[in-house]
Protein backbone atom coordinates (compact mmCIF):
# COMPACT_ATOMS: atom_id res chain seq x y z
CA UNK A 1 0.00 0.00 0.00
CA UNK A 2 1.33 3.20 -0.80
CA UNK A 3 2.02 5.92 2.10
CA UNK A 4 -0.38 8.59 2.32
CA UNK A 5 1.53 11.70 1.59
CA UNK A 6 1.46 14.78 3.92
CA UNK A 7 2.53 18.34 2.97
CA UNK A 8 3.33 20.75 5.78
CA UNK A 9 4.08 24.65 5.96
CA UNK A 10 5.27 26.48 8.22
CA UNK A 11 2.94 30.20 8.42
CA UNK A 12 5.57 32.80 7.39
CA UNK A 13 9.42 33.04 7.03
CA UNK A 14 11.86 34.28 9.36
CA UNK A 15 12.83 33.22 13.21
CA UNK A 16 10.53 36.91 14.17
CA UNK A 17 7.73 37.56 12.10
CA UNK A 18 4.02 38.02 13.87
CA UNK A 19 5.06 38.85 16.86
CA UNK A 20 2.72 38.45 20.19
CA UNK A 21 1.60 42.01 21.38
CA UNK A 22 1.12 40.59 24.71
CA UNK A 23 3.74 37.98 25.18
CA UNK A 24 6.88 39.19 23.48
CA UNK A 25 9.12 36.73 23.53
CA UNK A 26 6.37 34.84 20.80
CA UNK A 27 6.70 34.90 17.43
CA UNK A 28 4.08 32.83 15.00
CA UNK A 29 7.18 32.03 12.43
CA UNK A 30 9.30 30.66 14.98
CA UNK A 31 6.75 28.59 17.17
CA UNK A 32 5.11 27.14 13.88
CA UNK A 33 8.66 25.90 12.16
CA UNK A 34 9.59 24.31 15.32
CA UNK A 35 5.76 22.97 15.46
CA UNK A 36 6.07 21.82 12.00
CA UNK A 37 9.10 19.85 12.42
CA UNK A 38 7.58 18.37 15.40
CA UNK A 39 4.81 16.97 13.86
CA UNK A 40 7.24 15.66 10.63
CA UNK A 41 8.85 13.62 13.05
CA UNK A 42 5.70 12.35 14.75
CA UNK A 43 4.03 11.55 11.77
CA UNK A 44 6.92 9.79 10.17
CA UNK A 45 6.73 7.76 13.11
CA UNK A 46 3.05 6.87 12.10
CA UNK A 47 3.85 5.60 8.73
CA UNK A 48 2.86 8.84 6.52
CA UNK A 49 5.03 10.51 4.10
CA UNK A 50 5.76 13.87 4.60
CA UNK A 51 7.47 16.87 2.60
CA UNK A 52 7.73 20.04 3.85
CA UNK A 53 7.56 23.19 1.99
CA UNK A 54 10.66 25.43 2.91
CA UNK A 55 14.03 24.19 3.12
CA UNK A 56 14.65 26.47 6.00
CA UNK A 57 13.23 28.84 8.24
CA UNK A 58 14.71 32.07 6.14
CA UNK A 59 13.50 30.13 2.57
CA UNK A 60 11.33 32.65 1.23
CA UNK A 61 8.34 30.96 -0.88
CA UNK A 62 5.22 32.75 -2.63
CA UNK A 63 2.26 31.59 -0.88
CA UNK A 64 0.68 30.59 -3.51
CA UNK A 65 3.55 27.94 -4.21
CA UNK A 66 3.96 26.55 -1.38
CA UNK A 67 0.28 25.07 -1.39
CA UNK A 68 1.33 24.09 -4.96
CA UNK A 69 4.31 21.98 -3.86
CA UNK A 70 1.72 19.71 -2.03
CA UNK A 71 1.12 18.43 -5.74
CA UNK A 72 0.77 14.51 -5.41
CA UNK A 73 -0.08 14.87 -1.76
CA UNK A 74 -2.70 13.68 0.23
CA UNK A 75 -3.14 16.29 2.55
CA UNK A 76 -2.13 19.84 2.91
CA UNK A 77 -1.23 21.64 6.18
CA UNK A 78 -0.24 25.41 7.10
CA UNK A 79 0.67 26.06 10.02
CA UNK A 80 -0.35 29.53 11.53
CA UNK A 81 -1.05 30.95 14.82
CA UNK A 82 -4.23 33.78 14.37
CA UNK A 83 -4.46 37.38 15.56
CA UNK A 84 -6.98 39.61 16.69
CA UNK A 85 -8.02 43.16 18.33
CA UNK A 86 -9.77 41.07 21.04
CA UNK A 87 -7.46 39.66 23.82
CA UNK A 88 -9.92 37.46 25.35
CA UNK A 89 -10.42 35.20 21.63
CA UNK A 90 -9.31 32.17 22.27
CA UNK A 91 -9.88 29.01 19.88
CA UNK A 92 -8.08 27.05 17.26
CA UNK A 93 -9.98 27.76 13.80
CA UNK A 94 -9.26 25.04 11.29
CA UNK A 95 -9.54 27.11 7.37
CA UNK A 96 -11.09 24.49 4.95
CA UNK A 97 -12.17 23.87 1.18
CA UNK A 98 -14.94 26.90 0.88
CA UNK A 99 -17.30 24.27 -1.27
CA UNK A 100 -16.50 21.24 1.50
CA UNK A 101 -14.75 19.10 -1.14
CA UNK A 102 -13.91 16.02 -0.40
CA UNK A 103 -16.11 16.05 2.95
CA UNK A 104 -13.12 18.64 4.17
CA UNK A 105 -15.52 19.66 6.62
CA UNK A 106 -14.52 16.14 8.49
CA UNK A 107 -11.14 16.35 9.02
CA UNK A 108 -10.84 20.15 10.07
CA UNK A 109 -13.58 19.51 12.71
CA UNK A 110 -11.19 16.49 13.89
CA UNK A 111 -8.40 18.82 14.00
CA UNK A 112 -9.71 21.82 15.61
CA UNK A 113 -11.47 19.89 18.36
CA UNK A 114 -8.49 18.37 19.18
CA UNK A 115 -6.07 21.01 19.52
CA UNK A 116 -8.70 23.04 21.27
CA UNK A 117 -8.30 19.87 23.52
CA UNK A 118 -4.53 19.73 23.81
CA UNK A 119 -4.03 23.49 24.31
CA UNK A 120 -6.61 24.05 26.72
CA UNK A 121 -8.58 27.38 24.74
CA UNK A 122 -10.81 29.18 26.06
CA UNK A 123 -13.42 29.34 23.74
CA UNK A 124 -14.25 25.35 21.10
CA UNK A 125 -12.24 24.95 18.60
CA UNK A 126 -14.06 25.35 14.99
CA UNK A 127 -13.56 25.46 11.16
CA UNK A 128 -14.17 28.47 8.50
CA UNK A 129 -14.45 29.07 5.41
CA UNK A 130 -13.04 32.11 3.56
CA UNK A 131 -13.46 33.11 -0.39
CA UNK A 132 -12.11 36.33 -2.11
CA UNK A 133 -14.22 38.35 -4.74
CA UNK A 134 -13.22 36.16 -7.17
CA UNK A 135 -15.29 33.56 -5.59
CA UNK A 136 -11.76 31.20 -5.01
CA UNK A 137 -9.73 30.41 -1.67
CA UNK A 138 -9.09 33.45 -0.21
CA UNK A 139 -5.59 32.01 1.27
CA UNK A 140 -3.18 31.86 -1.22
CA UNK A 141 -1.81 28.67 0.39
CA UNK A 142 -5.13 26.93 -0.01
CA UNK A 143 -5.45 28.46 -3.82
CA UNK A 144 -2.54 27.03 -4.66
CA UNK A 145 -2.75 23.36 -3.10
CA UNK A 146 -6.38 23.16 -4.85
CA UNK A 147 -5.51 24.24 -8.13
CA UNK A 148 -3.00 21.15 -8.00
CA UNK A 149 -5.55 19.10 -6.88
CA UNK A 150 -4.72 17.91 -3.47
CA UNK A 151 -7.71 16.37 -1.73
CA UNK A 152 -7.18 18.05 1.62
CA UNK A 153 -6.07 21.05 1.91
CA UNK A 154 -6.44 23.04 5.73
CA UNK A 155 -5.20 26.19 7.00
CA UNK A 156 -4.69 25.55 10.79
CA UNK A 157 -4.69 28.50 13.34
CA UNK A 158 -3.75 27.30 16.71
CA UNK A 159 -5.62 29.53 18.86
CA UNK A 160 -4.23 33.08 18.89
CA UNK A 161 -1.29 34.78 19.90
CA UNK A 162 -2.83 38.15 20.96
CA UNK A 163 -3.90 36.15 23.70
CA UNK A 164 -1.56 36.09 26.14
CA UNK A 165 -2.67 32.35 27.52
CA UNK A 166 -2.50 31.07 23.96
CA UNK A 167 0.80 32.30 23.04
CA UNK A 168 2.27 31.64 26.64
CA UNK A 169 1.21 27.92 25.98
CA UNK A 170 2.76 27.93 22.50
CA UNK A 171 6.13 29.07 23.61
CA UNK A 172 6.71 25.92 25.50
CA UNK A 173 7.90 23.25 23.14
CA UNK A 174 7.12 21.00 25.13
CA UNK A 175 3.56 21.97 24.37
CA UNK A 176 4.49 21.85 20.84
CA UNK A 177 5.70 18.33 20.87
CA UNK A 178 2.62 16.81 22.42
CA UNK A 179 0.23 19.46 20.08
CA UNK A 180 2.59 17.35 17.35
CA UNK A 181 1.57 14.23 18.46
CA UNK A 182 -2.05 14.75 19.03
CA UNK A 183 -2.03 16.26 15.61
CA UNK A 184 -0.22 13.27 14.23
CA UNK A 185 -2.69 11.01 16.30
CA UNK A 186 -5.86 13.05 14.73
CA UNK A 187 -4.61 12.06 11.25
CA UNK A 188 -3.52 8.45 11.81
CA UNK A 189 -7.21 8.23 13.23
CA UNK A 190 -8.59 9.42 10.32
CA UNK A 191 -6.60 7.67 7.86
CA UNK A 192 -6.56 4.32 9.53
CA UNK A 193 -3.37 4.32 10.43
CA UNK A 194 -2.77 3.06 14.17
CA UNK A 195 -1.80 5.96 16.03
CA UNK A 196 1.06 4.38 17.85
CA UNK A 197 4.36 4.20 16.58
CA UNK A 198 5.80 0.87 15.25
CA UNK A 199 7.77 -0.52 18.64
CA UNK A 200 6.24 1.72 20.98
CA UNK A 201 3.50 1.06 23.68
CA UNK A 202 1.06 3.17 24.70
CA UNK A 203 0.37 4.05 28.25
CA UNK A 204 -3.24 4.88 27.97
CA UNK A 205 -5.65 1.94 26.31
CA UNK A 206 -7.24 -1.00 26.97
CA UNK A 207 -5.61 -3.75 28.98
CA UNK A 208 -4.91 -6.95 27.63
CA UNK A 209 -3.84 -9.34 30.71
CA UNK A 210 -6.08 -10.75 32.49
CA UNK A 211 -5.12 -10.16 37.02
CA UNK A 212 -5.26 -13.98 36.85
CA UNK A 213 -2.16 -13.61 34.54
CA UNK A 214 -0.83 -10.37 36.19
CA UNK A 215 -0.74 -12.46 39.72
CA UNK A 216 0.00 -15.81 38.29
CA UNK A 217 3.24 -14.17 36.61
CA UNK A 218 4.21 -12.42 40.09
CA UNK A 219 3.90 -15.15 41.94
CA UNK A 220 6.12 -17.43 39.59
CA UNK A 221 9.09 -14.85 40.37
CA UNK A 222 8.52 -14.56 43.90
CA UNK A 223 5.87 -17.12 45.62
CA UNK A 224 5.84 -14.66 48.63
CA UNK A 225 5.18 -10.85 47.36
CA UNK A 226 5.60 -8.62 50.55
CA UNK A 227 1.87 -7.35 50.50
CA UNK A 228 1.04 -6.59 54.00
CA UNK A 229 -2.81 -5.46 53.62
CA UNK A 230 -3.70 -7.61 50.84
CA UNK A 231 -2.99 -10.46 48.22
CA UNK A 232 -0.94 -10.29 44.89
CA UNK A 233 -4.31 -11.26 43.52
CA UNK A 234 -6.57 -8.36 45.18
CA UNK A 235 -3.60 -5.84 44.47
CA UNK A 236 -3.65 -6.87 40.75
CA UNK A 237 -7.46 -6.46 40.07
CA UNK A 238 -7.16 -3.27 41.99
CA UNK A 239 -4.81 -1.93 39.14
CA UNK A 240 -7.02 -2.82 36.57
CA UNK A 241 -10.28 -1.22 38.55
CA UNK A 242 -7.88 1.70 38.86
CA UNK A 243 -6.45 1.96 35.25
CA UNK A 244 -10.11 1.49 33.74
CA UNK A 245 -11.07 4.41 35.58
CA UNK A 246 -8.50 6.74 34.43
CA UNK A 247 -8.09 5.36 30.96
CA UNK A 248 -4.35 4.31 31.65
CA UNK A 249 -3.37 0.47 30.75
CA UNK A 250 -3.05 -1.36 34.22
CA UNK A 251 -1.24 -4.00 33.11
CA UNK A 252 1.45 -1.71 32.07
CA UNK A 253 1.40 0.05 35.85
CA UNK A 254 1.46 -3.55 37.27
CA UNK A 255 4.36 -4.29 34.97
CA UNK A 256 5.94 -0.97 36.31
CA UNK A 257 5.26 -2.03 39.93
CA UNK A 258 7.28 -5.58 39.54
CA UNK A 259 10.01 -3.68 38.43
CA UNK A 260 9.97 -0.85 40.65
CA UNK A 261 9.38 -2.95 43.46
CA UNK A 262 11.48 -6.58 42.57
CA UNK A 263 8.02 -8.11 42.71
CA UNK A 264 7.31 -6.95 45.70
CA UNK A 265 10.25 -8.15 47.29
CA UNK A 266 11.35 -4.56 48.39
CA UNK A 267 14.21 -3.84 50.00
CA UNK A 268 15.50 -0.12 48.34
CA UNK A 269 14.16 3.29 49.82
CA UNK A 270 10.31 2.03 49.90
CA UNK A 271 9.12 -0.23 52.69
CA UNK A 272 6.10 -2.66 51.56
CA UNK A 273 3.56 -1.37 54.68
CA UNK A 274 4.11 2.12 52.42
CA UNK A 275 1.76 0.78 49.87
CA UNK A 276 3.60 2.77 47.14
CA UNK A 277 3.97 0.25 44.01
CA UNK A 278 6.23 2.49 41.94
CA UNK A 279 9.06 4.25 44.13
CA UNK A 280 6.60 7.83 44.16
CA UNK A 281 8.42 10.34 45.89
CA UNK A 282 11.52 7.86 46.63
CA UNK A 283 14.34 10.06 44.38
CA UNK A 284 18.12 9.19 44.19
CA UNK A 285 19.91 9.12 47.47
CA UNK A 286 16.73 9.06 49.35
CA UNK A 287 17.18 7.35 52.93
CA UNK A 288 14.90 4.28 53.50
CA UNK A 289 11.18 4.95 54.07
CA UNK A 290 11.98 8.44 52.75
CA UNK A 291 8.75 8.26 49.72
CA UNK A 292 5.43 8.91 49.85
CA UNK A 293 2.99 6.72 51.97
CA UNK A 294 -0.49 6.38 51.07
CA UNK A 295 -3.10 4.44 53.55
CA UNK A 296 -4.22 1.37 51.51
CA UNK A 297 -3.41 -0.36 48.67
CA UNK A 298 -6.09 1.10 46.92
CA UNK A 299 -5.04 4.57 46.96
CA UNK A 300 -1.44 3.14 46.41
CA UNK A 301 -3.08 1.55 42.98
CA UNK A 302 -4.30 4.64 42.58
CA UNK A 303 -1.39 7.26 42.80
CA UNK A 304 0.44 5.35 40.66
CA UNK A 305 -1.95 5.43 38.18
CA UNK A 306 -2.48 9.15 38.15
CA UNK A 307 1.39 9.89 38.14
CA UNK A 308 1.02 7.71 34.60
CA UNK A 309 -1.56 9.17 33.39
CA UNK A 310 0.38 12.24 34.42
CA UNK A 311 2.93 11.88 32.01
CA UNK A 312 0.95 10.12 28.92
CA UNK A 313 -1.45 12.88 28.38
CA UNK A 314 -2.82 16.40 29.64
CA UNK A 315 -6.35 15.24 29.86
CA UNK A 316 -7.58 15.72 33.47
CA UNK A 317 -8.20 13.00 36.04
CA UNK A 318 -11.43 11.41 36.44
CA UNK A 319 -11.16 10.74 40.59
CA UNK A 320 -10.12 13.26 42.90
CA UNK A 321 -5.96 13.54 42.76
CA UNK A 322 -4.39 11.46 45.31
CA UNK A 323 -0.86 11.42 43.67
CA UNK A 324 1.24 14.11 45.65
CA UNK A 325 3.65 14.46 42.97
CA UNK A 326 1.06 14.97 40.12
CA UNK A 327 1.46 19.02 39.50
CA UNK A 328 5.27 18.59 39.00
CA UNK A 329 5.00 16.49 35.89
CA UNK A 330 5.29 18.02 32.49
CA UNK A 331 1.64 16.79 31.21
CA UNK A 332 2.03 14.08 28.46
CA UNK A 333 5.75 14.00 27.99
CA UNK A 334 5.56 10.30 27.75
CA UNK A 335 2.61 9.03 25.83
CA UNK A 336 4.44 5.51 25.68
CA UNK A 337 5.87 3.23 27.87
CA UNK A 338 9.69 3.19 26.14
CA UNK A 339 9.57 7.29 26.78
CA UNK A 340 9.31 6.80 30.66
CA UNK A 341 13.01 6.74 31.31
CA UNK A 342 14.05 10.45 30.57
CA UNK A 343 17.15 9.34 28.65
CA UNK A 344 15.03 7.42 26.21
CA UNK A 345 12.50 10.69 25.71
CA UNK A 346 13.04 12.88 22.98
CA UNK A 347 12.11 15.41 25.33
CA UNK A 348 14.42 14.87 28.10
CA UNK A 349 11.58 13.95 30.70
CA UNK A 350 10.52 11.13 32.62
CA UNK A 351 9.62 9.04 35.35
CA UNK A 352 12.69 7.62 35.62
CA UNK A 353 16.14 9.61 35.33
CA UNK A 354 18.36 8.79 34.06
CA UNK A 355 16.43 5.67 33.43
CA UNK A 356 17.78 4.21 30.19
CA UNK A 357 16.43 1.20 29.21
CA UNK A 358 13.75 1.83 31.89
CA UNK A 359 10.45 1.73 30.15
CA UNK A 360 11.92 -1.16 27.63
CA UNK A 361 12.60 -3.16 30.78
CA UNK A 362 8.84 -2.42 32.07
CA UNK A 363 7.75 -3.84 28.07
CA UNK A 364 9.61 -7.10 28.70
CA UNK A 365 7.96 -7.47 31.61
CA UNK A 366 4.81 -6.85 30.53
CA UNK A 367 5.27 -9.34 27.35
CA UNK A 368 5.88 -12.27 30.22
CA UNK A 369 2.59 -10.86 31.64
CA UNK A 370 0.56 -11.43 28.59
CA UNK A 371 2.68 -15.41 27.59
CA UNK A 372 1.52 -15.92 31.09
CA UNK A 373 -0.43 -19.18 31.12
CA UNK A 374 -3.12 -19.48 33.42
CA UNK A 375 -5.41 -22.77 34.45
CA UNK A 376 -8.26 -23.26 32.58
CA UNK A 377 -10.22 -23.23 35.59
CA UNK A 378 -8.72 -21.58 38.53
CA UNK A 379 -9.31 -24.71 40.56
CA UNK A 380 -10.06 -27.47 38.26
CA UNK A 381 -9.97 -30.42 41.28
CA UNK A 382 -12.10 -28.73 43.57
CA UNK A 383 -15.32 -29.67 44.75
CA UNK A 384 -16.73 -26.03 43.86
CA UNK A 385 -19.90 -27.15 46.54
CA UNK A 386 -17.04 -27.24 48.91
CA UNK A 387 -15.74 -23.95 48.26
CA UNK A 388 -18.77 -21.52 46.92
CA UNK A 389 -19.68 -19.95 50.29
CA UNK A 390 -16.03 -18.53 50.57
CA UNK A 391 -15.47 -14.88 48.82
CA UNK A 392 -13.11 -15.58 45.99
CA UNK A 393 -9.53 -13.81 46.78
CA UNK A 394 -9.52 -17.11 49.11
CA UNK A 395 -10.24 -19.37 46.12
CA UNK A 396 -7.81 -17.57 44.32
CA UNK A 397 -5.17 -18.08 46.75
CA UNK A 398 -5.49 -21.75 46.75
CA UNK A 399 -5.50 -21.89 42.89
CA UNK A 400 -2.73 -19.44 43.01
CA UNK A 401 -0.54 -21.81 45.62
CA UNK A 402 -1.75 -24.90 44.21
CA UNK A 403 -0.41 -23.60 40.78
CA UNK A 404 2.92 -22.38 42.11
CA UNK A 405 3.29 -25.36 43.35
CA UNK A 406 3.54 -24.41 46.80
CA UNK A 407 -0.11 -26.45 47.56
CA UNK A 408 -0.01 -30.26 46.18
CA UNK A 409 -2.99 -31.63 47.72
CA UNK A 410 -5.96 -29.03 46.83
CA UNK A 411 -8.52 -31.66 47.60
CA UNK A 412 -7.48 -31.79 51.18
CA UNK A 413 -7.56 -27.80 51.66
CA UNK A 414 -10.38 -26.84 50.01
CA UNK A 415 -12.50 -28.95 52.87
CA UNK A 416 -10.22 -27.76 55.70
CA UNK A 417 -11.32 -23.71 54.11
CA UNK A 418 -12.94 -22.48 56.97
CA UNK A 419 -10.77 -24.45 59.62
CA UNK A 420 -7.87 -23.30 61.68
CA UNK A 421 -4.62 -24.12 60.68
CA UNK A 422 -1.93 -25.67 62.99
CA UNK A 423 0.97 -24.19 63.53
CA UNK A 424 2.65 -27.68 61.79
CA UNK A 425 0.34 -27.36 58.75
CA UNK A 426 1.43 -23.19 58.54
CA UNK A 427 5.21 -23.92 58.84
CA UNK A 428 4.87 -26.72 56.35
CA UNK A 429 3.23 -24.30 53.84
CA UNK A 430 5.22 -21.43 54.68
CA UNK A 431 8.71 -23.48 54.21
CA UNK A 432 7.54 -24.67 50.92
CA UNK A 433 7.41 -20.84 49.78
CA UNK A 434 10.81 -19.81 51.52
CA UNK A 435 11.99 -22.75 49.79
CA UNK A 436 10.74 -21.43 45.96
CA UNK A 437 11.20 -17.97 47.51
ZN1 LIG B 1 -0.10 33.17 10.12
Amino acid sequence: MNKIRICLDAGHVGSRYNQSPVVKTYYESAAMWSLHLKLKTALEALGFEVVTTRASIDTKMDVYDRGAASKGCDVFLSLHSNACGTESVDYPVVYRAYDGLNGSDVLAGKLAARIGAEMGTAQAGRTAIRKNSAGNEYYGVLRGARAVGTPQYLLVEHSFHTNARAAQWLLSDIHLAGLALAEAEVLAEHYGLSAVPEGKTAILGTVQATAQQMALFCRSRNAAPRLPACSVEELAQMFLEEGAAEGVRGDVAWAQSLKETGFFRYGGIVLPEQNNYAGIGALNGNAQGQAASFPDPRTGARAQIQHLKAYACTERLANACVDPRFPLVTRGCAPYVEWLGAADNPQGKGWAFPGQGYGESIVKLLEQILAQETPQSPAPSLEPEALAGFPAWQRDGLAALQAAGVIDSPDYWAAKFSEGVTVGELFGILGKMAGRA
